[in-house]
Parts: structure tokens; C-alpha cells; sequence
């Protein structure tokens, strides 16, 4: 069994072969930092850190990079106005560009790790990557592959790459008449897109060349460059929101294949967008949310990791208080049903996994910094096939449902099913320790942080009776629906029950009333 994932490119669902023995290297565009990141970008983070945590939980080691986009992303239309993001920025915020770029960096990473994302290994910046870009475009220059125009502008020529347009699936000609009216009359082509652009008046963030003047790189150079320069001429899996297909992904094959040799990810995987009101969550339409959101109205950010697990990762998922709340009330049932099991034992066959762990937003490394946080250094995790060999001595029916648990995950990550089964797991004639064993290993690529749910119960009994647990979980559900009325009514019933309800930062804790 081994993960399999539609790629964009050939349009086929393939297995993960990976390209080293035992590792994967895996290339995502990160974070623009000139904004908050919403919660329609975690949505794309997410997948790949749950492509991350499948490979992981196959025992392969992952190495994964993820830009940060900190000079001017060329995606915005200003970009062709000469615009400088971070100028506009720096003018609305009475701030230099660097401070802009280090502020929405840190908040990415503390929304990174509020909702379990493990942290890449290497978070490269492209402002202190100019001089592999630099070197990139010249040897596109060089083999003819890009040509510069007297206003200092480089462009990559389409038309000298014979694979352009393969994976956005565009042919040139259409591309042409798309650009149709665009006003940049130094481009030979209309469909060619920029490697570099001259500086022009006003903007902040430029740098020197040798060849071509002073300016700033394209969005697609970044990311060529950087991914070269971690992850070698071909790594394994590129990811990115669906939107990033054209031009961006297209555009990087154009820049990287002739002078890498290959094509330079074996799996493009891209995730569907999150939609708010039936349209893209995107700061421009203004329906735009941070996950400090929902903690600021009292809500688990985990809630929203959870609700896109409701849904495959190739299709739109709707974004709205409602899912929201419906995807909290799951969760809270989920580890409420955990919790009745009883906490793990410290020793034995059916102590609990170690997890992994994401870490507080200050233990993230920042730029450049490699090693290999996220595997749980030190918190115990050693990579084993966990899913073809688990560590529990399974009875024959808990081994079929972790069975069909891989082959969901496998089944280019059908979460749905994988939730399923959870439900199915819990309600399995087999014993609390064989169950809460079961549902533990699968967090390990959930990430829903399910080993804390008795964190809180220290001092209320292991064993809840299942009244009082059912009771627990719908007064949490109905606090998020901010039914009070109910949630005071279910407060009464326990206490009928001798049940003290006490809430608290972290949530309600139930304990038997002295
Ligand atoms: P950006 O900062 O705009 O480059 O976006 C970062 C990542 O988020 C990219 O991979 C985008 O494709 C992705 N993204 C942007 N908007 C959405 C959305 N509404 N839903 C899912 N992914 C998105
Ligand atoms: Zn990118």
C-alpha cells in the first residue's frame, strides 16, 4: 500500500514512488507577507500537511520547504502597473518593508501552528535568495530560453518551450488571445511572462544586476530558484492551491526544465479552493477570514483543520458559521467519545503513540534554518511503517479497520471515509484499549491533537458514565451554537446527576460534585 495522489500534470491518480530511497522531498508555495494569511490558504497548507503526515505515517522521512513570498508577488495585477505590494503596504502601514514582511511572517507561522500544521523544514525567503534567481534567469538568457528589453525587463519566451501549456492544459494560441489588450509593448510575445522587472520610480524593494539594471524578480523566479536550490534539479511533490496551476506551477516548469533537465516535481497536487458565500475566500473579495478569528470568538482553531477533512481535497469546500460550528460540535463529540475510553497506559502493548508534534509558533524555524522539526524531535518519533506495520498487537478486527483506514488515506486522501471509520472504530466490540490505540495512530495523521483530551480531566474520573460523557459533549456543542439557554439546561442535568460542570480557557471539565 502506498500513498496514491492525482497529479495535475498527467491527470492520473499515481503512487508516491519516492525519487530517494526512503525520503521524500516536497516543495509548497508558501505565504505572501505583505497580508494575513486566511483561512482559504490554510486550506492549501493543510493538504500538504497532510500529504506530510500520510508519507510519514507510511515511515518515509519528508523534507519539506515552503517559500515565503516577501517581495512582490507578481500575481497581483499592480505588478504590470509597476505597483509595489509592499510600497502600498509600507504607505498604509507607516512601516519599512522588512518590518511589514517580518510581522506577517511571524502571524503565518503562530496560524500555521494553531491549527497543526508541522513546520517545514526550511522556510526560505525570497529576498535573501536574488542571487540563485539572478543566476536562473541568466542562464535562461543564455540558452535562449528569455530575452531582455531596453526597460530593463527579462522575459521568458514561451514559445522556445514545447511543453508550455501542458499543465494548466492551455495552448498557446488560447493563452495569446487571452493576453489580448495587455499594455506592455516591450513583450515579443504576448504570452511570455517576466523573470525580472526594471525598477521603475518608487519602489522599495530592488537590487543590482549584471546584465540588466536594477530591479525586482518575478513570483514564478522565486520559487524555481528556491526549490532548486533545497531540493535539487527533481524532488518529488509540488503543492499549491489550485489557482496556483496557471501561471504560476506552468511557469515554473517553463523556467526550471530546461535548465534542471527534467520536469521538476513527479507529483503536482493541488487543492481546491475554500469558498465563502460561493465565492473564493480571497482578501480582494473582502470575504476574507483569519483562525484568530475563531479563537477570538471562542471556537477551537482545530475545528476548521476539521472541517476540511470533511471534504476531498480536489473539491470546494464552503466556508461559513455554520460548517464551521457543525465541523466544532463533530470534533467535540469525536473527543468526547475518546475520552469515555479512559486515558492510555503508561506502559504495555497499548501505550499511546507518540505524536507529533507542530509546536508554539516561537519554536517554528524562521527563514533558512534546516534540521528536522516537525518529526517530534524529541518528543519521541521514530519513522516506521505505521501503516503496513502497526505497533500494537491488533486483534483481527482492529487490523481490518486500520486496514481500511490506510487504504482511505491511500485512496488519494479520502478524509471522509477516514472520519468514517473513526466512527466506526469507536463503535467497535473491541476493547477501550484496542480502540483508543486505534485512534490515536490515526491522529498521527489527522492531526486533531486527540491525545490531550484528557489532559484536562485530571482530576474527574477516568471512567465518565456514558450519560455524562453524551451530556459533556452536547452542552460543548451547544456553548459553540452559543446556545446558552440549552447549555445551562444541560449544566442542571448533570448536576442532577452529581456532575459539576467548570469551565475554564481551555474548555469544560466535568468533575463528580463533593
Ligand atoms: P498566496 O499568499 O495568495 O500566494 O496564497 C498562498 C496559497 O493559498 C496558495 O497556494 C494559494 O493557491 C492558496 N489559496 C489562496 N486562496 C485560497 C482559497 N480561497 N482556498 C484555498 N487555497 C487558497
Ligand atoms: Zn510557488
Amino acid at each position: 500500500m502506498m500513498l496514491h495522489l492525482r497529479d495535475t500534470l498527467t491527470r492520473r491518480i499515481q503512487p508516491v514512488e519516492p525519487l530517494e530511497s526512503g525520503r521524500i522531498r516536497m516543495y509548497t508555495c508558501g505565504p505572501t507577507v505583505y497580508r494575513f494569511a486566511h483561512v482559504g490558504n490554510l486550506r492549501s497548507f493543510l493538504l500538504a500537511d497532510l500529504i506530510r503526515r500520510v508519507l510519514l505515517y507510511h515511515g518515509l522521512e519528508v523534507l519539506h520547504v515552503k517559500n515565503v513570498t516577501d517581495v512582490g508577488h507578481l500575481r497581483d495585477e499592480g505588478f504590470d502597473r509597476g505597483q509595489d505590494p509592499m510600497l502600498v503596504q509600507a504607505g498604509l502601514e507607516s512601516k519599512t518593508p522588512e518590518e511589514i514582511a517580518a510581522a506577517y511572517e511571524a502571524a503565518f507561522h503562530a496560524d500555521e501552528a494553531a491549527v497543526n500544521i508541522l513546520p517545514a523544514h526550511v522556510f526560505p525567503r525570497a529576498t535573501e535568495h536574488i542571487p540563485e534567481m539572478l543566476r536562473l534567469a541568466e542562464a535562461l538568457e543564455d540558452a535562449g530560453h528569455a530575452y531582455a528589453t531596453p526597460e530593463g525587463n527579462v522575459y521568458y519566451s514561451v514559445g522556445t518551450f514545447p511543453g508550455y501549456g501542458r499543465l494548466s492544459g492551455n495552448s498557446l494560441a488560447e493563452l495569446r488571445a487571452g493576453h489580448r489588450g495587455e499594455v506592455e509593448p516591450d513583450k515579443r510575445d504576448p504570452a511570455d511572462f517576466a523573470l525580472w522587472k526594471g525598477a521603475r520610480e518608487g519602489r522599495l524593494l530592488k537590487w543590482p544586476t549584471r546584465r540588466w539594471g536594477v530591479g525586482f524578480p518575478g513570483w514564478h523566479l522565486e520559487c524555481s530558484a528556491m526549490a532548486t536550490r533545497y531540493l535539487g534539479p527533481q524532488f518529488d511533490i509540488h503543492t499549491g492551491g489550485i489557482d496556483n496551476v496557471f501561471p504560476h506551477h506552468e511557469d515554473e516548469i517553463a523556467q526550471s526544465a530546461p535548465i534542471g533537465g527534467s520536469i521538476p516535481a513527479r507529483h503536482w497536487v493541488h487543492g481546491e479552493f475554500l469558498l465563502s458565500d460561493g465565492h473564493k475566500m480571497a482578501k480582494s473579495a473582502g470575504n476574507f477570514q483569519r483562525v484568530t478569528e475563531l479563537v477570538d470568538r471562542g471556537l477551537d482553531p482545530l475545528a476548521f483543520r476539521y472541517l476540511t477533512l470533511t471534504s476531498k481535497y480536489g473539491r470546494k469546500l464552503e466556508y461559513s458559521d455554520r460548517s464551521l460550528r457543525a465541523a466544532a460540535a463533530a470534533l467535540e463529540s469525536l473527543r468526547g467519545r475518546l475520552r469515555v475510553l479512559g486515558a492510555p497506559p503508561d506502559s504495555g502493548p497499548w501505550v499511546a503513540p507518540s505524536a507529533l508534534v507542530a509546536g508554539s509558533a516561537g519554536d517554528r524555524p524562521s527563514g533558512i534554518a534546516a534540521g528536522t522539526a516537525g518529526h517530534g524531535d524529541g518528543a519521541g518519533y521514530v519513522p516506521h511503517d505505521r501503516a503496513g506495520d502497526p505497533t500494537a498487537p491488533l486483534s483481527a478486527a482492529g487490523r481490518a479497520l486500520h486496514d481500511r483506514f490506510v487504504a482511505a488515506i491511500d485512496d488519494d486522501l479520502d478524509m471522509p471515509v477516514a472520519l468514517a471509520l473513526l466512527r466506526e472504530i469507536l463503535r467497535a466490540p473491541l476493547p477501550a484499549d484496542e480502540r483508543r490505540w486505534l485512534i490515536l495512530d490515526a491522529d498521527l495523521v489527522l492531526g486533531l491533537d486527540l491525545h490531550r483530551v484528557w489532559e484536562d480531566a485530571h482530576d474527574a474520573p477516568v471512567d465518565l458514565p456514558e450519560a455524562v460523557s453524551k451530556l459533556r459533549a452536547e452542552r460543548a456543542a451547544a456553548r459553540l451554537e452559543r446556545d446558552f439557554v440549552r447549555s445551562d439546561a444541560i449544566r442542571e442535568e448533570l448536576a442532577g446527576l452529581g456532575w459539576e460542570v467548570v469551565d475554564g480557557a481551555e474548555g469544560s471539565t466535568v468533575r463528580r460534585r463533593v
